[in-house]
């Protein structure tokens, strides 16, 4: 089982650390349906060099978009070995007719009930070309095969997935595409999710879920099985589900320490060109605010060069990230990824300049831009990046913090994270990175609110 590296990944430009934190759970699940008695290897290249020179019987790899050249090389050169090769993944459902060339069998959509009716046909010799998804449910998924992962390669080991899709529309996500013709958000049973948790070891978690709040019912059943545990966590969730209820309470009250939240764009004409609605009309700073009171930092995410797009929108987002006191910030440039109606719609209007998908990083413009021109997006791009992460407004994001404990967090969550690549770098040589939880952990662990602490900083404006 192969998951082979982003191209982006080996680029001197980009930060290894990025692409090491979390193990290929997607690979080490579906090697929960192989039998006891099959050898299997799980190699990522993101964090070893892959052994090509073995003699396999099957060979399944994970196919994004900006690996997909990468993957497609490595099937052939299998191909050529005798091996049987599967291709899946986003970009195999996204574009199953150019994966078809480079394997014996591709898989549509997930693949949890695919996966074991193509091993019972490749026992019977009969394993046929194109596997799709048919079946939705995650309710008796049997426990992933951790024990393939290398555990002390990775920062954030314990990453975990409790549903799938997303119950959400968004017109550039790529999920849509790969949960086509079925439902497109499931949870595990909680009492399963629970178990998962229950085996990894240490505090901290990373929910790598799309939307860990998207089921009402669902993330209160989990958040409250959680709430004696003693866990750390961090995961994503939608603005309106941070509004809506008391969701967010006790996720806080169960250990969530950190949020992804995909806010995209400040511009309402925007959000309606991206089809984003659960962001329409909801009160950002509102929301911020309720999750600074819990104790939650926030990752926000913001996509750049969507239509209304203008050469200020850099500038503009940057200072309200700042002033917001956003914990860490993931900027994208608009990519529009084969398969989803932004690329249906672009393809239509002749926007999309090229089909190199090695460029489909989200840090390149791959597509006609309107309202403001490519070098300026890139560009503009590369400097958010650059103010956002400068030592001058992580500290004025962290004073903007009324708790000075907040402060001390924010500035050394978001410091150790952008400022230290060197350390890092050491780490992963080392093999070391394991040994940074205990200190993210640390980081992560909950803020006693005391009343009577006067800030020692002084305000800010
Ligand atoms: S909310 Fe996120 S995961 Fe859901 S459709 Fe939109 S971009 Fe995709």
């Amino acid at each position: 089982m192969i998951l082979p590296a982003l191209t982006e990944a080996k680029s001197p430009f980009w930060r290894p650390i990025k692409y090491s934190l979390f193990p290929p759970l997607g690979l080490a699940t579906l090697a929960a349906y192989c039998s006891p008695d099959d050898s299997i290897e799980l190699q990522d290249e993101h964090v070893e060099e892959l052994n090509l020179e073995d003699e396999p019987d099957l060979v399944i790899i994970q196919v994004y978009i900006t690996n997909a050249f990468r993957a497609y090389d490595i099937a052939d050169h299998y191909l050529l070995r005798g091996a049987y090769v599967c291709l899946g993944g986003l970009h195999v459902s996204s574009l199953p007719e150019e994966a078809m060339k480079h394997a014996d069998s591709i898989f549509i959509g997930p693949g949890e009930d695919t996966f074991q009716e193509f091993l019972r046909d490749f026992r019977n010799r009969c394993p046929r070309p194109v596997y799709r998804n048919k079946v939705r449910d995650i309710a008796s998924i049997p426990p992933i095969r951790r024990d393939l992962i290398k555990r002390e390669r990775y920062l954030v080991p314990n990453s975990i997935v409790v549903s799938r899709g997303c119950p959400h529309h968004c017109d550039f996500c790529y999920k849509d595409a790969f949960f086509e013709g079925g439902r497109s958000f499931y949870t595990q049973q909680v009492d399963a999710a629970l178990a998962e948790i229950d085996r990894l070891p240490g505090r901290h978690l990373y929910f790598l879920d799309d939307h860990l709040l998207g089921h009402q019912r669902f993330a209160s059943g989990l958040f409250a099985g959680m709430k004696g545990m003693n866990r750390v966590f961090q995961g994503a969730s939608t603005i309106d589900a941070i509004l809506r209820g008391d969701l967010i309470e006790k996720a806080a009250d169960a250990g969530m320490r950190s949020v992804f939240v995909g806010f995209e764009t400040l511009s309402a004409g925007n959000l309606v060109q991206s089809n984003k609605r659960q962001n329409i009309g909801r009160d950002y700073e509102e929301a911020i605010r309720r999750l600074h009171s819990l104790g939650i930092m926030i990752n926000g995410s913001f996509v750049f060069g969507l239509d209304e797009d203008d050469p200020d929108v850099f500038q503009r987002t940057v200072d309200w990230a700042v002033k917001n006191s956003l914990t860490t910030c993931t900027f994208h440039i608009l990519t529009p990824y084969p398969g989803t109606r932004l690329f249906s719609s672009m393809e239509a209007q002749g926007r999309i300049l090229h089909r190199n998908w090695d460029q489909y990083d989200t840090r390149q413009v791959v597509y006609k831009t309107v309202g403001l021109s490519a070098e300026q997006l890139k560009t503009g791009y590369d400097r958010a990046y650059r103010s956002f992460y400068s030592w001058a407004n992580i500290t004025r994001a962290s004073l903007g913090h009324d708790n000075p404990r907040h402060m001390i967090k924010h500035f050394a969550y978001a410091g150790g994270w952008k400022k230290f690549e060197p350390m890092w770098n050491f780490m992963i040589k080392t093999r070391g990175l394991n040994k940074m939880l205990p200190l993210l952990e640390a980081i992560l662990s909950k803020v006693r609110r005391d009343k009577a602490a006067p800030s020692p900083f002084p305000a800010i404006a």
